[in-house]
């Protein structure tokens, strides 16, 4: 194997569920739910992400968010393929604009990893990735918006995309008078960490916009060193760390795994900022939790976190102009 740089490194993902089953001494009777290969949203995970997965263990953390299973070719009635609506907040290729101030790039509909229960994973981004040629429109939507301040590079994640791609765009942007901050939202810095490189460091420090990046971890078993010093070297890049979680069943909907995620992630200099429950995507049923049992995690966190290490614990909902909070008192 060729891992010289981190496009040979995703290269070499693993995308054979019969791979991980015998890497992991698994057997198919192993699962509840069976392991099942899905053509339209493939396993795809990246070898430093993978080796975190626990041998032996049907219910590892990590193996459960990537595994694709039986479960999600059943259609449920309060499932959909859309589940925010984000098709009717699409006005221009590339462009989705669904709360005040701010608009979201869809940079690429390429990750570096699949999550099972991801929302977009029935995105058309076929008609919504856009090429240098969507970019003047892009632009003259900014500019034609000028209470938009701040532009969100997502996907798909944008990170996957080449410098020379990136660089170009935040420079664009950057030129639009209106826009004030770059915000991105990428898994790929806990996934994928080699893809956080010198020259990307520099595409990001170099911007006069301010910055803010999203990042995305469920459990603390995804984060190690590594991850550690590129954290750094992206706040050394001028960077304001967040992360984002969703709360999900068999994953995640402990309390003291979302209070030792907590506490890992601010060691990192990563700030806990939501925790999401899950966007009822067709498939993704076997990750619900019930408001109520959210709730009552989430008094456990509040009643053992400094408030900066509670995240919010947030739903999206279509038509609403932010993310509804469900802990209001
Ligand atoms: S990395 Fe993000 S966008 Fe990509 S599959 Fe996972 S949740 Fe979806």
């Amino acid at each position: 194997m060729n891992y010289s740089s981190w496009q040979n490194i995703l290269a070499n993902s693993t995308t054979n569920i019969q791979d991980i089953l015998n890497k992991f001494s698994l057997n198919v009777g192993d699962f509840y739910d069976q392991p099942l290969e899905i053509d339209n949203f493939p396993i795809k995970i990246p070898p430093g992400f993978l080796k975190k997965i626990i041998s032996g263990d049907p219910n590892d953390p990590i193996l459960k968010q990537i595994l694709p299973s039986a479960s999600e070719i059943i259609k449920l009635k309060n499932y959909s393929y859309d589940p925010l609506l984000e098709n009717q907040s699409n006005p221009t290729h590339g462009i989705l604009h669904k709360f005040k101030g701010r608009a979201l790039v869809t940079m690429t509909g390429n990750c570096a990893i699949h999550c099972r229960y991801c929302f977009r994973k029935h995105f058309d981004y076929q008609a919504n990735t856009p090429s240098k040629k969507h970019w003047s429109k892009i632009k003259e939507y900014l500019i034609n918006h000028s209470d938009i301040f701040e532009i969100i590079l997502s996907g798909g994640d944008p990170l996957i995309n080449n410098d020379h791609y990136l660089g170009d765009f935040i420079q664009m942007i950057s030129s639009i008078p209106n826009i004030t901050t770059l915000r991105i939202h990428s898994r790929v810095p806990i996934v994928l960490p080699e893809r956080i490189t010198p020259s990307l460091l520099d595409i990001i420090a170099n911007t006069k916009l301010m910055k803010v990046m999203v990042v995305h971890t469920n459990h603390p078993q995804e984060l190690d060193q590594q991850i550690n010093s590129k954290i750094r070297l992206l706040k050394n890049a001028g960077l304001t760390i967040f992360n984002q979680s969703v709360l999900l069943a068999g994953v995640n909907n402990k309390a003291n795994i979302l209070i030792d995620l907590s506490k890992l992630l601010f060691s990192y200099g990563i700030i806990p900022y939501y925790l999401n429950m899950l966007d009822q995507v067709t498939g993704s049923q076997k990750f619900y939790v019930k408001q109520k049992d959210a709730l009552n995690i989430y008094q456990i966190l509040l009643s053992s976190l400094p408030g900066y290490l509670v995240p919010k614990l947030v739903q999206e909902h279509p038509n609403l102009p932010y993310k509804k909070p469900l802990f209001t008192h």
